[in-house]
């Protein structure tokens, strides 16, 4: 608290690190009398999304208790601001519905009973079952599943300490197609734009207000903007994002690679582009075209020729974005140059068959225009992201998991996660235990009626251990439910690639830390945290000794003190170690405050890591590199048998992390894994293509795909005009299933309505507030419309974020957010839900939960899904093809029905668009594995 001065001077941005041990506010409930609350603050890192922002923990020094979360202004990435989701937080920590204590299953499992049982139980009784499996050799039976990660570098060590291949993700219905077609450019496998100091940026989504990093590549974007930058954003819906652009482009879904050929092209042909940029970094000799010669000159004029379909004409055509928008933000993209910074993660890459090749194509307008490295261009994440390196790290695995990566997809960017349930039904393997993290896939990801049949089958998960936050529809069917915390109730150390910069948050638990600096002492965290809510990294430490109790597994060693031989890791250990020795910089700037570098972080929440952030593929090859190197015909500098760097000009420097130690403008990987027609960037249709809705309703016979899609086989019950669903857009204050009970979010957001453009809305003749019916290939659900302008026509939209449900009346659930619904099971395959009780206003702990005012807790879409794996990335192809009704008069809001026999069925027709390897490499060996075993395991046995 400040005295008040009428020039404003008093305010301030956030409270100085110096007033932390004692920040005054005043009480604003006591107001007009002036009484103080004193507050002592310590930093963490929020865990509402991957951005990882910092958050100051406010500490009522008179209660004890934490009274709210603001922004770190020290957080380099953040600097002080946040979403709404991360203030959310302090009602996460209070929800008077979350789970305190380690429960069990009593009864069959989804029966809903349980009991409380002690930490002690819950790990002698995995740490058997798992030193069985190892014993055994049944590593692959051992399966840890994460939703939200948010901890860098700590799973793939514990999981190599055990020697299992058992990391699934829930990526393949996130990120990977977009993943794969960065990857295919430059091995990394995400873009880091540098959006403050760009000229022009383009949006292929939502990105100012949701998505990824998405507060802080805002603050640039508006930044880079306020500069003069111009802004285009290419979305089928009008979302906050595209009301703030220069240019919105509403695409039809799945023509995105269409237009952005189409601006190559233009780029091309009128000589707009960066031949010294193209020349050197590209690997254009490499090409496979029509007229190509080996000289530059006429690999220019083969790509004109190769790409001379993609007119602008062709692209409105697909698109419905006017021709005349296409060339001119083409100029302006050339005109910006190497100051062209994009964005593209979710949107037209997860919605889409072939969606890895809006990658591809947006990176051709990077290569072009030479942005690739650049101040106010297209970085790499490797560059920005710092990941340290801790202690010990245990070897990479032995092990192939084909549960994970199955034969089918050996260009899978990620782990063929939403084909677990159909895998297990074929019978290609079994888990033993399996670990859900923060991870709800029967609510989240598509076919959840098959995730329920596969986790009700003990004979298919033989122990499932759910570790999360909070109580979701997965944790349902869970042997244990494991209370894990939130962000002020956990350590973790995170980076990201926000910015042009690089840092190091670390989360922290604010109570421990607060009762330690007062002199207690603590061997667990949950000791300080609510109820027993304990935090992974202890939990995994002592499952690891609970496993290896003698250490004769070799499990044990890699959980034992680096300061301490023979005692067990505790978190100051592991993360005071990586302070003092894996983050340049921080033990000076430590010392310098006579702090310890984990005195240091404790105090600061967050450290800036100093470093070259551009252009690093220009960085020359050490003189160890290139002694007895040798270089190849084709540039790249080769020694000891692997790929070192590459000649530019005559200069040995390091290049890509690709083959050609270039930029791949040609994938060779791409031609000799089967897929030679997709060598280049490509546009092909989509499966929710216009064409591939005629020949579903039998009106055409058009060949739309290049690989024979099946035709959509809709239920006899489906009736109404196709469209085209759009079903992933973020509500931008909702977390995935973690808002449950977050009281300020579902006051701001609670339904999810079915976006109907007014021109469709007028000829079926619906208005606002009608119920309709949307059928999708296994069945249906019944929702409300809601008519707008700010869609592109013949395509509806539903957000992802709403319908929780809940099968019990009062118990183990999130009463603010879900439903209570009948889930029936009416024959084999067959599933019903109706909703019967909406949300309402109850009594609890926290006296605003008999003020909900709301009682909608909108519908489960997700589950009426069928899996459309693309046959490259893996990723699940989320649009939808539907048809919409008018609801019938015995159909009720919410009403959701399933044939998960037709879900398999689809899941048969998608598989039979794969091309599987055929040689003896599971998987290219340069290609990335989230946690990489040794190179032999990528060979078949
Ligand atoms: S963007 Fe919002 S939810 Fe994500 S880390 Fe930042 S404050 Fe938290």
């Amino acid at each position: 608290m400040n005295d008040f001065k009428r020039d404003g001077s008093h305010l301030s941005f956030a409270p100085p690190v110096e007033k932390w041990d004692d920040w005054v506010e005043l009480d604003p409930q006591q107001w007009p009398r002036k009484v103080q609350r004193h507050f002592q603050i310590i930093p963490t890192i929020c865990f509402n999304c991957e951005s990882a922002c910092g958050l100051l923990a406010y500490i009522n020094k008179e209660t004890g208790e934490i009274e709210k979360f603001e922004g770190n202004p020290k957080h380099p990435a953040s600097r002080g601001r946040l979403c709404a989701k991360g203030p959310a937080t302090i009602n996460q920590i209070h929800d008077p519905d979350r789970i305190l204590y380690p429960m069990k299953r009593v009864g069959p499992r989804g029966g809903g009973k349980w009991e409380r049982v002690s930490w002690d139980e819950v790990l002698s009784t995995l740490g058997a079952r798992m030193r069985k499996a190892l014993q055994e050799n049944r590593k692959n039976e051992i399966m840890y599943h994460v939703g939200r990660p948010g901890h860098d570098g700590v799973m793939d060590r514990i999981l190599q300490a055990w020697g299992v291949d058992g990391h699934n993700s829930h990526t393949n219905v996130c990120s990977s197609s977009a993943r794969l077609g960065y990857m295919l450019w430059h091995y990394a496998d995400r873009p880091s734009p540098d959006h403050a100091n760009a000229r022009f940026i383009l949006l292929l989504s939502a990105h100012l207000e949701s998505g990824h990093y998405f507060n802080p590549h805002a603050q640039r974007i508006i930044e880079g903007k306020m500069a003069g930058a111009k802004l285009a954003v290419m979305d089928p819906r009008l979302s906050n994002t595209a009301s703030m652009a220069d240019y919105w482009l509403p695409t039809y879904p799945g023509t995105e690679a269409a237009v952005l050929l189409a601006m190559a092209k233009v780029i091309l042909d009128e000589n707009l582009f960066d031949a010294e940029f193209v020349k050197n970094w590209t690997n254009w000799q490499q090409l496979e075209l029509e007229g190509f010669d080996g000289s530059f000159e006429s690999a220019i004029t083969a790509l004109r020729k190769y790409y001379a379909r993609f007119t602008p004409e062709f692209a409105e055509k697909e698109s419905g974005v006017p021709a005349v928008n296409i060339v001119r933000i083409a100029r302006e993209i050339a005109q910006a140059g190497s100051r062209f910074a994009s964005h593209l993660w979710r949107g037209s890459a997860s919605g889409n068959l072939g969606g890895w090749q809006t990658a591809r194509a947006l990176m051709l307008l990077h290569a072009l225009t030479g942005s690739v490295g650049t101040e106010g261009g297209h970085n790499l994440n490797a560059w920005n992201k710092f990941v340290a390196k801790p202690f010990s790290s245990p070897p990479p695995q032995q092990e192939w998991n084909e549960l994970l990566y199955p034969p089918e997809y050996p260009l899978a960017m990620h782990e063929l996660s939403p084909l677990l349930p159909h895998f297990l039904k074929e019978g290609r393997g079994r888990i033993d235990t399996y670990f859900t993290r923060v991870f709800n896939p029967v609510w989240t990801y598509p076919d959840g009626f098959s995730w329920i049949e596969m986790l009700k089958d003990e004979s298919k998960v033989g122990f499932h251990a759910a570790l999360t936050p909070t109580w979701s529809e997965t944790a349902w069917f869970a042997d244990y439910v494991l209370p894990m915390g939130f962000s002020p109730e956990r350590h973790d150390l995170m980076s990201q690639e926000t910015h042009s910069g690089r840092w190091i948050g670390f989360r922290q638990p604010v109570m421990r830390v607060l009762r330690e600096r007062k002199g207690e002492h603590f061997d667990y965290t949950y000791e300080t945290n609510p109820g027993e809510v304990w935090e992974e990294d202890e939990f995994w430490i002592n499952l690891s000794w609970a496993m290896d109790p003698d250490g004769s597994l070799g499990v044990r060693k890699w959980f034992e003190s680096p300061y301490r031989p023979g005692q067990k890791l505790t978190t100051d250990d592991y993360y005071g170690w990586i302070f003092e020795n894996s983050v340049p910089g921080l033990p000076a700037v430590a010392a310098k405050e006579n702090l310890t570098p984990l005195e240091y972080m404790r105090k600061y929440g967050a450290f800036e890591v100093k470093g070259e952030m551009h252009r690093q593929n220009e960085n020359p090859l050490a003189p160890a590199d290139l002694e007895n190197s040798a270089v190849q015909p084709n540039g790249t500098i080769l020694k000891g048998g692997k790929t070192v760097g590459v000649l530019v000009g005559d200069k040995p420097v390091v290049g890509f992390n690709t083959p050609s130690r270039k930029l791949e403008l040609f994938s060779q990987t791409m031609a000799d894994w089967n897929w030679p027609e997709f060598a280049l960037p490509e546009y092909y249709r989509s499966h929710i293509h216009r064409s591939a809705q005629a020949v579903s309703l039998g009106r055409s016979s058009e060949d739309f795909s290049p690989r024979h899609m099946p035709k959509v086989d809709w239920p006899e019950h489906a009736r109404g005009d196709v469209y085209t669903l759009l079903p992933i857009f973020r509500l931008p204050n909702l977390i995935h299933t973690r808002s449950g009970n977050a009281k300020l979010l579902y006051e701001i957001s609670h339904k999810n309505p079915l976006w109907l453009n007014s021109a469709n809305a007028k000829r079926m003749g619906m208005r606002v507030g009608d119920l309709v019916k949307v059928h999708t290939e296994i069945g249906y659900f019944v929702l409300h419309a809601w008519v707008t302008e700010g869609l592109a026509p013949d395509v509806v939209a539903c957000s992802h974020h709403l319908g929780r449900w809940h099968v019990n009346e009062d118990q183990q659930i999130e009463r603010m957010s879900s439903a209570w619904v009948d889930l029936q099971q009416t024959g084999p395959g067959q599933w019903k839900m109706r909703q019967v009780q909406s949300v309402h206003p109850y009594k609890s702990a926290d006296p605003d939960t008999q003020r909900v005012w709301w009682s909608d807790p909108g519908v489960h879409q997700n589950i009426t899904f069928p899996v459309h794996p693309d046959p490259v990335s893996g990723m699940h192809c989320w649009h939808q093809m539907v048809r919409v009704e008018k609801a019938g008069s015995n159909d009720r809001y919410g009403d959701i029905f399933v044939d998960t026999n037709r879900s398999y069925a689809v899941y048969k027709n998608w598989l039979a668009l794969t091309r599987p390897a055929s040689g003896p490499l599971r998987r290219p060996l340069w290609f990335p594995r989230v946690i990489r075993p040794v190179d032999s395991a990528f060979y078949r046995k």
